[in-house]
């Protein structure tokens, strides 16, 4: 089969949306293809070719999205500027938005070419590849398509389009488009997103209040989730924030080494707003956002401003609750108390800047790595106090990958295509990062931190 669509989103009010034609793509070709989100998709993969990929044979017309965003603090009117959903597919009772990214420029587009490079989509490839695979809710990619023409950024490169999957790609700042857009047309879309994604909270007492109380939860787990590998999304715009908890947009991301909350890698984030240690105060912030595009539901019985403040002032409460609960894991700590030697833990993860991925492996089996920060006597001390606690193998094992995508590692292989268009480095990084948890059987090049100067200086770019 190939894609089976019923495009819901386009029954909602045509402001919210813009019909669309991908740009003509002479030559496209299927440079990778994700089997396995295929088959989850009931999709056969000889019913997808390159045309049908790339947008150039579309069932039905293609839509842009609108919305708006907080970005980097500045409340600004958007819209999918080089995205176009193909269609909603729908298999087994699940509906997914197909999303080309890069195929073309849409009435969103501002000064933007519509474009995407080869290297920035291949980087989404692995990024969502392995946070599946690390078990965290995300974007999907189902093809990377590379295209005939060069796109300028700071090289030149061949384009490409990615075929992005997610359960939707409507956004905190989808909600603070429309709150623009009157009541009315807020209720039926909150409405329709409820119906889309909250299906059981209809049953609910207070139904706006509970989906506020979902969205909430969704996030926090999420960017626990993020905290636990070490993900720094990079760009947390509130339109860059999904309302089922999934992350995407995968464009500055990276995943730190040595630990330190305030790495930044983002060439455009100078003051730090979208740090790893950042994005629990930030998601607050954005959640406050969200909160406020619900404020024209106010108006009726249905909620009060007054409600959500509350559902807001739990956020630390709850935050510190799936923090805890994550970091206990990862210390494989499985009784309550504790909490004195967890801090201290963790102060010594700070000061000690030891590589974050490597330490809780260390933790685990003792001599794995051969690095001067875990033959401390306060290393070996701490460890036998957590010994004596924690450190359940079981537990830890499943909170605490052995590979995450390594920057370094990641920008060799995607130098490897471009100098020689060779992808064998790329695709093994995608082999080791097929089960990060429990792969024994690799090279341990890719359990080794980058040189100390390397991270220091890396640094990863917004649309390219
Ligand atoms: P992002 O930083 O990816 O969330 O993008 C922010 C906004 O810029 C979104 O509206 C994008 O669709 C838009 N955008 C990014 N790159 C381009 C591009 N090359 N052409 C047109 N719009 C773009
Ligand atoms: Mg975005």
């Amino acid at each position: 089969m190939s894609f089976s669509f019923d495009t819901t989103y386009k029954d909602l009010d045509s402001n919210l949306y813009s019909r669309v034609t991908p740009k003509s793509i002479a030559d496209p070709n299927v440079l990778l293809l994700n089997d396995e989100l295929c088959a989850d998709l009931g999709l056969d993969t000889a019913k997808l070719n390159a045309k049908i990929l790339a947008g150039q044979d579309c069932l039905e017309e293609p839509i842009a999205q609108a919305y708006a965003g907080h970005q980097y603090g500045s409340f600004t009117i958007l819209g999918d500027g080089r995205a176009m959903i193909l269609g909603e597919h729908v298999h087994d009772g699940n509906r997914y938005d197909i999303q080309l990214k890069g195929a073309g420029r849409t009435p969103y587009s501002g000064r933007g070419d519509g474009n995407a490079t080869i290297s920035s989509m291949l980087r989404e490839y692995l990024y969502s590849y392995a946070m599946r695979n690390l078990n965290i809710k995300t974007s999907r990619s189902l093809a990377v398509v590379e295209t005939d023409e060069a796109v300028e950024r700071r090289r030149t490169e061949p384009g490409a389009v990615l075929v992005r999957v997610m359960n939707s790609h409507i956004r905190y700042g989808t909600f603070q488009y429309v709150a623009g857009q009157g009541s009315d047309e807020l209720r039926r879309f909150t409405d329709y997103v409820i119906d889309r994604h909250y299906p059981r909270l209809n049953e609910a007492d207070r139904t706006y209040l509970e989906f506020f109380d979902a969205v909430m939860q969704s996030s926090i787990e999420m960017v626990v989730d993020w905290l636990r590998v070490g993900f720094i999304h990079g760009v947390m715009n509130t339109d860059n924030m999904s309302i089922d908890g999934e992350t995407f947009d995968y464009g500055p991301c990276a995943f730190i080494n040595y630990y330190d909350e305030e790495t930044v890698f983002s060439s455009i984030d100078k003051h730090g707003r979208y740090a790893f240690g950042n994005q629990r105060p930030i998601l607050r912030w954005n959640l406050e956002r969200f909160a406020e595009a619900l404020q024209p539901l106010c108006t009726e019985s249905a909620l009060a401003y007054d409600e959500l403040e509350v559902k807001l002032d739990e956020f630390e409460d709850r935050f510190d609750a799936q923090y805890d609960a994550m970091t206990r894991k990862k210390l494989g700590i499985n009784s309550d108390g504790e909490e004195e030697l967890v801090d201290e833990f963790l102060e010594w993860l700070r000061k000690s800047n030891a590589d974050y991925t490597n330490t809780f492996l260390e933790l685990e089996t003792p001599g794995t790595f051969d690095d001067p920060v875990f033959a401390t006597a306060e290393f070996e001390r701490l460890r036998n106090k957590l010994a004596a606690v924690g450190l359940d193998e079981k537990l830890m094992q499943e909170a605490n990958p052995r590979y995450v995508p390594r920057n370094y590692l990641v920008e060799e292989a995607l130098d490897e295509y471009l100098e020689t268009g060779d992808l064998s480095k790329f695709k093994g990084l995608l082999t080791v990062l097929e089960n990060p948890y429990t792969s024994k059987d690799v090279d341990s090049q890719f359990q080794q931190p980058p040189p100390r100067e390397f991270d220091a200086e890396y640094t990863t770019y917004c649309n390219t």
